[in-house]
């Protein structure tokens, strides 16, 4: 029998990704929400002033839909999410989305062999869900106490309505969303209080403008965009080597994070406040021009005090000073743990996700879990890196179910779900080489909690993951006839 419907959840890069794909292999029953109003995912939601990518575009794109019209190496927001609206549209899916519309609940149906979905507008039932929620969606702000009176938001939930110009702004967190945002608005605000809690290595971006000529060349010979992109993953594969298996190789990152400080930073106290005390690559490495520049600003203080309480003027850290601001911006990252949270999924035999995941979320490959037949989780857990591109992780990862599909209907089957031996195998393969690995040698990140669980990182090479997810392993999984 061969399986014909699919709900997706989320429109952001995996489910565009998704329904794109499935269609290309003969798919057409596909529906995917979206809570959002528009496609997108993060890319919709983050419009922070300088969001941008941080992996070069020609990586960060779809492979069978490369864009030779990037503006910049690093493209900005506004022009990935219309580099997505129009994969959209160009794969024929944009009829297949159901915008402003959230899946609440998914439940196995052990009688029909088949998911329930309960929405915000209905029920809908398919044969396969594939949940692409994506790790960076659910802002987190941290449970600061005290009130403050002026407008406070999070960078994934930016106010346009509140103009920032000629104001004084205190910028909570130094992470990847912190060094974007701070050099685009350091020119326009009157004061910017950036609140370090530990600093981050960085690593120069080198970012350019595409001419006119090159974007014509790279229409014209598009062997010339695989190859950049071929020598962009390239690098990125040996940043993966140095934080996971290759640690020899982690001091040439840090030399160039170092140089960066050295050439942009001439105060020795700013300079010793942004130099990192941890591991590079333990936290996220970041990619910048105009992070130190703009931390060198006369109207720009990097204040490493603890943050203690809001008041209703401004705040005040643990040394008991305390700074006005018209605008708090919370650029303190997102909970990343949950992955389909809030949705709840229950299994066969009633057993919910949450409760298979009580003690961290765990998937084989990062994409299916025991008891959860006919669900796959793009870029689930232990499926980000600390460098490469997470389009090339979805597209591992969809044809992974792609060659599920195909196995299924090759043996005229109903359900497929990974064996428990097989997952735990897996699992204790990954937590081991976990281990060994930079994110574990002690710092403050998203991946890592205060018990030491990961269920964010994949410790090897992209090419490992692709390897392993693009065929179905013999015996990894049981399929079912009824
Ligand atoms: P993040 O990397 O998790 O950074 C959060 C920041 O907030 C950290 O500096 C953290 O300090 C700080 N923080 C948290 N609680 C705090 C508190 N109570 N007081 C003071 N500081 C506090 O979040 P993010 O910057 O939003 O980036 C998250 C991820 O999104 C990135 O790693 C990246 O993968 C992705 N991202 C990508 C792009 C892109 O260009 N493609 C852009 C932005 C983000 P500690 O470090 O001390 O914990």
């Amino acid at each position: 029998m061969r399986v014909t419907s699919v709900a997706v959840v989320g429109a952001g890069f995996g489910g565009v990704g998704a329904a794109a794909m499935l269609r290309r292999a003969g798919y057409d029953d596909v529906t995917v929400f979206e809570k959002g109003e528009r496609v997108g995912g993060v890319w919709h939601h983050n419009t922070y002033p300088g969001a941008a990518c941080d992996v070069p575009s020609h990586l960060y794109e779809f492979s069978f839909a490369p864009n030779p019209d990037w503006s910049r190496r690093y493209a900005p927001q506004a022009e990935i999410q219309a580099y997505l609206e129009r994969v959209a549209a160009e794969h024929g899916i944009l009829d297949k989305i159901r915008l402003s519309t959230e899946v609440l609940s998914a439940s196995w149906s052990e009688s029909e062999n088949r998911w329930r979905l309960r929405t915000s507008v209905g029920e809908h039932e398919a044969d396969v869900l594939l949940t692409a929620c994506g790790q960076l969606s659910v802002p987190s702000i941290p449970p600061i106490p005290g009130e403050f009176a002026g407008p406070a938001f999070h960078t994934a939930q930016w106010r346009h309505d509140v103009a920032v110009e000629g104001k004084r702004v205190a910028v909570i967190g130094t992470g990847c969303s912190a060094i974007q945002t701070v050099p685009a608005i350091q020119p326009i605000v009157s004061q910017l209080d950036v609140y370090q809690r530990s600093a981050g290595w960085t690593f120069p971006r080198m970012d350019f403008a595409y001419s006119e000529r090159t974007k014509r060349l790279l229409r014209r010979f598009p062997a010339l965009q695989r190859l950049d992109r071929a020598s962009i993953f390239a690098f990125h594969e040996l940043g993966a080597a140095a934080m996971t298996d290759k640690p020899w190789l982690l001091p040439f990152f840090r030399e160039f994070g170092r140089l960066q400080i050295k050439r942009a930073v001439k105060d020795p106290e700013l300079r010793r406040k942004v130099t990192p005390t941890d591991v590079v690559g333990c936290k996220r490495v970041m990619v910048t021009d105009d992070w130190y520049p703009a931390l060198t600003q006369p109207n720009v203080s990097l204040i490493t005090d603890a943050v203690e309480l809001f008041t209703p003027a401004g705040v005040r850290t643990r040394d008991g000073s305390e700074r006005p601001a018209d605008v708090v911006v919370f650029a303190t990252g997102f909970a990343t743990h949950g992955f389909v949270a809030p949705m709840e999924i229950t299994g066969a035999g009633g057993r919910t996700l949450a409760e298979e995941w009580r003690e961290v979320p765990r998937a084989y490959l990062g994409l299916t879990v025991p008891g959860f037949p006919n669900m796959f989780l793009i870029y689930g857990p232990n499926t980000n890196g600390g460098t490469g591109s997470v389009i090339y992780t979805i597209e591992a990862g969809i044809n992974h179910v792609l060659a599920a599909l195909r196995t299924l209907d090759a043996a005229r089957a109903r359900t497929i779900e990974v064996r428990r031996e097989a997952f735990e195998a897996f699992d204790r393969r990954l937590r081991d080489a976990l281990s060994g690995t930079v994110w574990h040698t002690g710092c403050t990140s998203w991946y890592v909690d205060e018990n030491g669980n990961d269920p964010n990182q994949w410790p090897w090479l992209w090419r490992e993951y692709r390897r392993e997810t693009e065929r179905i392993a013999p015996g990894a999984y049981t399929l079912s006839a009824a």
